[in-house]
């Protein structure tokens, strides 16, 4: 399991509740109703732990800062689009 409680990871999954999570910044939020915006969420709803911060800072810093890019520009590496950048990451400290 990858998020903090069944429940989440059960919501996620299924979508109706309207909790969503973008792997690009390790963000959990919840979708507005007009579906132009999203709210981020600090602690899970469900089990009330806390969520890990979002990598927002992190993520504009090496793309936008270091590569360049703007924010709507389709050629951001794929890595960047996915976790895959901030996992890469965190391994090393794993051990
Ligand atoms: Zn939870």
């Amino acid at each position: 399991m990858k998020h903090c409680c069944v429940e989440m990871e059960f919501h996620l999954n299924d979508g109706d509740v309207g909790v969503t999570y973008s792997p690009k910044v390790r963000q959990y939020q919840l979708d507005v109703k007009d579906g132009c915006a999203v709210q981020v969420i600090a602690f899970c709803p469900w089990c009330g732990t806390k969520l890990p911060e979002n990598l927002w800072d992190e993520w504009c810093e090496i793309v936008i800062d270091e590569l360049g890019f703007d924010l709507l520009n389709e050629n951001i590496p794929d890595k960047y689009k996915t976790d895959a950048w901030w996992l890469s990451k965190e391994e090393p400290k794993k051990k």
